[in-house]
Parts: structure tokens; sequence; C-alpha cells
């Protein structure tokens, strides 16, 4: 279930150890990391590393340039990027390999039955490989003001004079310097301190960069409201003290934390135990229903392509994946539900 890193590494490996493979995905193939993460992200940092190789070229001993920047032009090598590397995450791809792919939204009605529209399937394993998305959190004003998030970001076609990133973490902070690189004013918003979760001797090095080329990090404020204000958007922060400032932009991002996709699922018929971070499993990826595993974002932890990946390897992960011996993945329409 999910056609992402995680989902797609399963089903390649699974179906090339000779298993039968049922793919579910409700929207893009791909998932997060080619369409709204990873891919998206990293062409607009590359993009973003030219035009700053440019600015510092003279230590090279080569005449240093204030790059002229086409933000339209950016954004079509980034979706460029992608074109390019859908063909390897797509429908036609899995089917060719010898997949199942079902397009629509997968959901629990029992422990052992999963729908998708009205087709039914029960097969011996499943993998909930269902992603996370960007978390909304509880600021005052909100749906007042147009914000974007990694879902919206990469369809800029204009380059933002003053882009409010709201969290410091890796996706705010890898965007927050992308940007800046290409010539827009940024400011971070961060509750504690920014790259909390990382090696502070790797952060320092970071934050000490992206400081010296311009970024402003605000750290340790709360964001306490945003607001319309003529045709850019107020954000109140609050700091420790108490006191108030008010932080005005042209385009808010929001980057503050990641929510796993299960609301979906029904997974209280499937009998799968879950929490606000994500599915609940074992080291050995199992979660509460010993048919069912997850992996990827939606199972929390690290929220990384590679960690997604590399889970079908992981201890019983690859248990999992010995049904590749038994050619046991049936799937029926409704009415005529079994196992053999
Ligand atoms: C801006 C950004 C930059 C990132 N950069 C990096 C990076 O550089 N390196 C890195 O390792 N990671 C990066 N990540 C993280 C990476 O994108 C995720 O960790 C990875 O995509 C998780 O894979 P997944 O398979 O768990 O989920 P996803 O890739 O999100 O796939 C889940 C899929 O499940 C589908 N789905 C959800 N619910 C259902 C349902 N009920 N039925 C059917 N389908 C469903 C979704 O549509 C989605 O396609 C980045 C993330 C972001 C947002």
């Amino acid at each position: 279930m999910g056609g992402g890193s995680g989902g797609l590494t399963v089903a390649a490996a699974a179906l090339a150890l000779g298993a039968s493979v049922v793919l579910i995905e409700r929207d893009k193939m791909g998932g997060d990391c080619l369409n709204y993460g990873c891919v998206p992200s990293k062409s607009l940092i590359a993009s973003a590393k030219r035009a700053q190789y440019m600015r510092t070229a003279t230590k090279f001993g080569i005449a240093a340039e204030d790059p002229k920047i086409n933000f339209g032009r950016v954004n079509e090598h980034v979706h460029g990027v992608i074109a390019d590397i859908a063909p390897h995450d797509s429908v036609e791809r899995f089917e060719g390999l010898g997949a199942t792919v079902l397009q629509g939204e997968a959901r629990f009605i029992d422990a052992k039955t999963v729908m998708v529209g009205d087709q039914g399937i029960k097969p011996r394993r499943f993998v909930i490989a269902t992603g996370s998305r960007p978390a909304s959190p509880p600021i005052p004003g909100l749906s007042d003001v147009d914000y974007h998030t990694n879902e919206t970001i990469f369809n800029l076609t204009r380059k933002p004079q003053h882009l409010i990133v709201v969290g410091g973490g890796p996706i705010g902070m890898e965007m927050a310097q992308a940007h800046h690189r290409l010539g827009c004013e940024v400011t971070v918003l961060e509750m504690q301190v920014p790259l909390a979760k990382d090696d502070p001797e790797l952060t320092d090095i970071a934050l000490k960069q992206i400081r010296r080329e311009g970024v402003t990090i605000r750290q340790s404020v709360k964001v306490a409201q945003v607001a319309p204000k003529a045709k850019n958007i107020a954000v109140t922060i609050e700091h420790e003290n108490g006191e108030t400032e008010e932080v005005v932009g042209s385009h808010l991002l929001l980057a503050a934390g990641r929510k796993p996709n299960v609301e979906a699922l029904d997974l209280e018929k499937a009998r799968v135990s879950y929490d606000g971070r994500g599915i609940q499993v074992s080291s050995a990826l199992k979660t509460s229903n010993k048919l069912i595993y997850a992996i990827g974002d939606v199972a929390g932890g690290l929220q990384f392509t590679h960690v997604a990946g590399v889970s079908r390897w992981l201890g019983g992960a690859q248990r999992a994946l010995s049904f590749a011996h038994q050619k046991q993945c049936e799937h029926h329409s409704v009415g005529n539900l079994h196992r053999s």
C-alpha cells in the first residue's frame, strides 16, 4: 500500500524474488520523494548551488559574477528532473516487472482484507508504506493566508521576494538556503534550535554557513499568529520572555513536522495500533497484526527515502519477503473473497 520510496522498493524486491505483488497507489507513483520531496528539493538545491558557485568563484581564480536567476527556468529544470525519473517509478515499469498496480485508495475492512474501490484483496502479507504529509500547526489565522508546504512550493514560477519558513528542520533549512541562494530574502522561524535532531558538531558548521550566506534564522520563537497584510503575510512571533514582534514576508512555507498517512486506511478494522507519530512497529517492522508490516514515513522514526528503502532488508522484513517463495497474493473482486 503506497507507491512511494518504501512501497516501490519492497514491490521491486518481492517481484525480483518471484512473489506475486499488488501495488496500490492513490495519487502519483513515486510518492513524496519523486513528486514533492527529495527530487524537486535536490534539483532546486542544484540550481542554487550553481548560483552560489558563480558568486564565490574568485578564490578559484575565476571572476565572480552576480548570477541572473530566471526562477521560471529553475522551475522548469526542477520539473524536468522529476519527468526524467518518473518512468522509473511508473505504473508501466511496475506492471512490466509483473506487479498488478491498482490506482486508488487502500482501506482495510477487516484484519485480512484490504479494499480498493470495490475490489477486495486478501494477500498473505501486507506492507503499509503510505508515507506522511506536512503537518499543519495550529497557528491562528492560517486559514486566512495563502501558505505553501512541500506539496506546493515547487510549483512557484516567480521568485518569492521574502520567504518566511516556519520550521528549522532539514526540510525548512534546505529550502531556506536554496531560496536564498536563488535570490530571495529568507527568514526561518524555529521554536527551539534549528536542525535539533542532528549532531551539533555538524549542524554548527552548517548553520554558521547558512547564516553567513545571509539567511535570517530566528530561534526560540513561537509563531503566535499569521494574517494578510496588504499583498504580504504578517507573522507575529513570540519570544521566550513573552514579547511579540512582527515579521512580514511575501510567501510563507510551513515545514513544521509531518503527519503519518493513516486516516484513510481504517487501521482499527485491521487491528493495527498507531499513534500521532505513526504505525507502531517492532524492530522487525511488524505491526500489532502479524500479517501486516509498516515501513517508511508511516512507521515514524527517521523519515528519509533511504530509511524507507533500507527497511525492506531489515530483520523481519526479510521474513515478510519470504512470501516470495509461495506465490500467494491473490486478489478477488468483492463477493468472491476467499483465501486459497
Ligand atoms: C522537501 C522534502 C525533501 C526531502 N529530501 C529528502 C532527501 O534528500 N533524502 C531523503 O532520504 N529523504 C528526503 N525526504 C523524505 C522522503 O521524501 C520520505 O522519507 C520518503 O518519501 C518516504 O517514503 P514512503 O514510501 O514512506 O512515503 P511516500 O514516498 O510519501 O509514499 C507514500 C505513498 O502512499 C500513497 N498513499 C497514502 N495513503 C494511501 C492509501 N490509503 N492508499 C493508497 N496509497 C496511499 C501516497 O499517495 C504516496 O504516494 C524529503 C522529504 C521532503 C518533504
